[in-house]
């Protein structure tokens, strides 16, 4: 169960501008809990001293009817505040900048993607995997190393020179060792950060360093079901102290790449280079052996592209054979980076489950709609 990013869709919300009547409350959408939305205000109001800062509001009626989906994300217009109850009603929901789907998050600016420089060793292909698939996201890519308490200077300056010579300005840090936290708020400030990273890296550490508050959280998604929760399906977006929204999401540890073909040459900013100096003798060429090509050449990552290039094929036959690579097929890396595609087991639904698994099977089923109700997709 892996929560990926995945492509931003295009704009597909009804447009609606902010509304320039000065008194209007607006906000954004922190957290969503069953049909309960978390607002931060935009402007902290109400005659409290000190005064609001979050309601706790539910979405319109006429929202539902249209279909108009609330996300962790969304710029929001509220109505009928009740300041003691710290209670109001969603009544717009601004048009999306950009819009994750796994996980769901609008408006984010940027995916903050974190690895350890050591322990666990930064394997170049593992780091190559998160990168595209960041960058297929649309956002900007923001690229931390963390632990760099345990490697030397030259360590770490050779994997900067390389990792510059990908396209990329890595941020270095260490968690434990209090190092670089600050050039790293810099990058965050007043921006919308998706943390994305294999485990192990420090994501938590560094979510805790970056934000102290952050065991409120768990006050503020334990509601309804009576419990503090956070489970890992969830996403909620953190304020940063200096000004910005950082959304918590699961670690993921082979993200698929799920792009076309024609599309992956976009996701590595050599490429995107190359491409913007020169073009290639065919508009659809895959750099692989076309004459003319203006990417193939003598830089670290090519074969790395090739050999996702080679995946992402296998995946599209997959597709078009069977219209759903995901019931038939997996595609795998095999050790020494060989693509294999083999048949995926059937569903569990034909395999007689024992009687342990269907208690396991009944729990996840109850663990699923209570992240259904998390994730705001129940009415209740
Ligand atoms: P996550 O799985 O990505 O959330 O990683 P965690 O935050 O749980 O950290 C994984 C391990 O790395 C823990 O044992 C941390 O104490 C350790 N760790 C985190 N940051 C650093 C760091 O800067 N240096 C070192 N040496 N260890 C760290
Ligand atoms: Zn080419």
């Amino acid at each position: 169960m892996s929560a990926d990013l995945n492509q931003p869709l295009s704009a597909s919300e009804p447009p609606s501008a902010p509304v320039s009547d000065e008194s209007a409350l607006t906000g954004t959408v922190l957290a969503v809990q069953a049909n309960f939305y978390f607002v931060q205000l935009d402007q902290p109001q109400g005659d409290s001293d000190p005064p609001i800062e979050q309601l706790l509001c539910t979405r319109r009626t006429r929202l539902k009817k249209i279909g108009q989906q609330v996300m962790v994300g969304d710029q929001v217009r509220i109505e009928e505040p009740d300041w003691e109850g710290k209670r109001g009603a969603i009544a717009e929901v601004f048009s999306r900048q950009t819009e994750l789907d796994r996980p769901p998050i609008a408006n984010a600016d940027q995916i903050l993607l974190v690895f350890a420089i050591a322990e666990p060793t930064l394997d170049p292909v593992q780091l190559s995997r998160f990168l595209v698939k960041a960058e297929s996201t649309g956002l900007g890519v923001c690229l931390c190393l963390n632990k760099k308490d345990l490697v030397s200077e030259a360590e770490r300056a050779e994997w900067g020179d390389r990792l510059h010579d990908w396209g990329y300005d890595p941020v270095m840090i260490s968690v434990r060792g209090n190092l670089g936290l600050l050039d790293l708020e810099a990058r965050l400030i007043d921006r919308m950060s998706v943390v994305s990273g294999p485990s192990g890296v420090g994501k938590s550490s560094l979510i805790n360093a970056l934000i102290p508050a952050i065991d409120l959280r768990v006050g503020r998604v334990s509601g309804k079901l009576g419990r503090g929760r956070h489970t890992t399906r969830h996403v909620e977006l953190f304020q940063l102290p200096g000004g910005g929204l950082l959304a918590d999401t699961p670690g993921f540890n082979q993200p698929d790449l799920d792009c076309l073909p024609g599309e992956l040459a976009q996701f590595f900013p050599e490429c995107r280079q190359r491409l913007s100096e020169a073009r290639c003798q065919f508009s659809d060429c895959l750099h692989r052996d076309e004459p003319n090509c203006a990417v193939r050449g003598d830089w670290e990552r090519y074969d790395l592209y090739l050999m996702f290039l080679e995946e992402v094929i296998a995946r599209q036959e997959a597709i078009d054979r069977t219209g759903d690579p995901e019931s038939t097929t997996k595609v795998k890396i095999g050790g020494e980076g060989q693509i294999e595609v083999e048949p995926k087991l059937q569903t569990k639904k034909y395999r007689r489950p024992s009687r342990r698994t269907e208690k396991q099977l009944l729990r996840g089923i109850v663990q699923d709609v209570e992240t259904l109700i998390d994730d705001g997709d129940a009415e209740v």
